[in-house]
């Protein structure tokens, strides 16, 4: 089998990997441009992540030490509730359902308080905590664990020739045959400022997501630098506000901005600047092409879930091929995980009390419908193996957010 990926960014390494680790006699050539450097952020992970790169032999007790990569334990929501709302740490904790019911009682007669909900968790389990990476190292990681794996630079133009063609060239997704999208209703996040500020040891291991005005901030610590960065709708404000915006930020939080590695969509030579068209594919197999990353889609960076989607891209196509399973099922179980991240994204906004600016009142039109969905993620989302963000993680949202008038217990 001749296989040809396109991309040198995690997506491309990643599926270079698990391709060489699951099928051995395979001819994996993989082509990135000089030209097109990689997008170079996405640095706050989920727990699933140690368990692919582990899978393919890479284990993080050896490449924890040997990166700028730190262990993180939660995710630190500030100010989502309500404007200046303390803050609260969503830990990974997993399927203790009948435990989480009891706690909640408890909770509702005030016997005990919402911090205690972390007592059901473990920093040991394997699932108990995630990482902090460093984009360019994530996928460089990979790249020298294979030993397989032809690389060539060119900046390709037409579809190279092979058997299976995987299309990791980023949000240009150059070679994708069926480039149909599913845009989802009230994806609106679609802008952000982002770049590396010198290194801290005062802040916690956990990534914080703050709640703007716009969108969220989030705060991301390395061992060799703090990726700090705004998050926005353009529906609600300029790009120019929005970087104002950011500035204050950086000033608040006292950010030492550390310069730019490349010129990569820098905006200035402090911060990066991106937009995107919130979407997915909806055939991301399609013809002779996978598409895998950022190719394949993007939403929002919110709960750490693009890095996930490539695992969970090459790790689906892995095993619909071994199985003789084709591009109807595999495309299918994709998009299954994207509406199951979108649904999460909407919920963390729809459930906030917010109303302070015309981005939080827009989600006025979803609360109602997310007070009922939050409960029914919850009730059949148990399997942690199947669900990005099981049962546990939809039993914090609704504990953080109090909506237990429609809880099923
Ligand atoms: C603001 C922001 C914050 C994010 N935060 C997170 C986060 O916290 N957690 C998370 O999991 N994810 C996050 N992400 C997503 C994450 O950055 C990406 O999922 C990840 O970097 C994978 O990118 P990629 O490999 O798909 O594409 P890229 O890094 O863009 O790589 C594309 C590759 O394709 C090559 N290429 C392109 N065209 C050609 C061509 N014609 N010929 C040859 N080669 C070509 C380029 O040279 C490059 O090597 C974030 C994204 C953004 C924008």
């Amino acid at each position: 089998m001749k296989v040809v990926i396109v991309g040198g960014g995690t997506a491309g390494w990643w599926t270079a990997g698990c391709l060489e680790h699951n099928f051995p006699d395979w001819d994996i050539t993989l082509i990135e441009s000089k030209d097109i450097p990689i997008v170079g952020v996405g640095e706050s992970t989920v727990p699933q992540i140690g368990n692919f790169l582990s899978n393919i032999g890479i284990e993080d007790s050896h490449w924890l030490a040997n990166s700028n990569a730190l262990k993180k334990y939660g995710n630190r929501k500030i100010n989502w509730r309500k404007s200046g709302d303390d803050n609260f740490d969503w830990t990974f904790w997993y399927n203790y359902n009948k435990k989480f019911e009891g706690w909640a009682q408890k909770f509702r007669k005030g016997e005990v308080d919402l911090d205690s909900l972390n007592d059901f968790y473990d920093p040991n389990d394997w699932s108990g905590y995630a990482y902090h990476v460093d984009a360019f190292e994530m996928g460089r990681m990979v790249k020298d664990h294979c030993k397989n794996v032809k690389h060539v630079y060119a900046t390709l133009t037409e579809k190279p020739e092979a058997d299976l063609v995987f299309d990791c060239s980023g949000f240009a997704a150059r070679f994708v045959e069926d480039k149909t999208k599913q845009h989802y209703p009230h994806t609106i996040i679609d802008r952000a400022f982002v770049g590396p500020h010198e290194p801290r040891d005062d802040l916690p291991m956990v990534t914080q997501s703050i709640g703007r005005d716009y969108g969220w901030q989030f705060i991301v610590k390395l061992k060799n630098r703090v990726g700090v960065g705004y998050v926005y709708s353009s529906r609600h404000v300029s790009d120019e506000d929005a970087y104002k915006e950011f500035e204050e930020m950086i000033d608040e939080g006292g950010f030492v901005p550390m310069g730019l590695p490349s010129e990569a969509n820098s905006y200035n030579d402090k911060h990066m600047f991106f937009k995107w068209e919130p979407h997915a594919l909806t055939n991301p197999w399609s013809g002779n092409v996978v598409a895998i990353g950022t190719t394949a889609g993007f939403i929002d960076p919110l709960e750490a879930n693009a890095l996930f989607h490539i695992q969970h891209g090459i790790e689906t196509f892995v095993k619909c091929w071994k199985r003789g399973y084709g591009k109807k099922t595999y495309n299918k179980a994709v998009r299954i995980s994207w509406n199951n991240t979108v649904d999460l994204m909407k919920h963390h906004y729809a459930l906030s009390d917010r109303d302070d600016t015309e981005f939080w009142r827009y989600w006025d039109c979803c609360r109602e419908e997310c007070r009922q969905s939050v409960w029914d993620n919850y009730e059949k989302r148990h399997n942690l193996e199947t669900n990005l963000y099981p049962s546990s993680i939809w039993a914090t949202m609704a504990a953080y957010f109090d909506e237990w008038k429609r809880a099923p217990f």
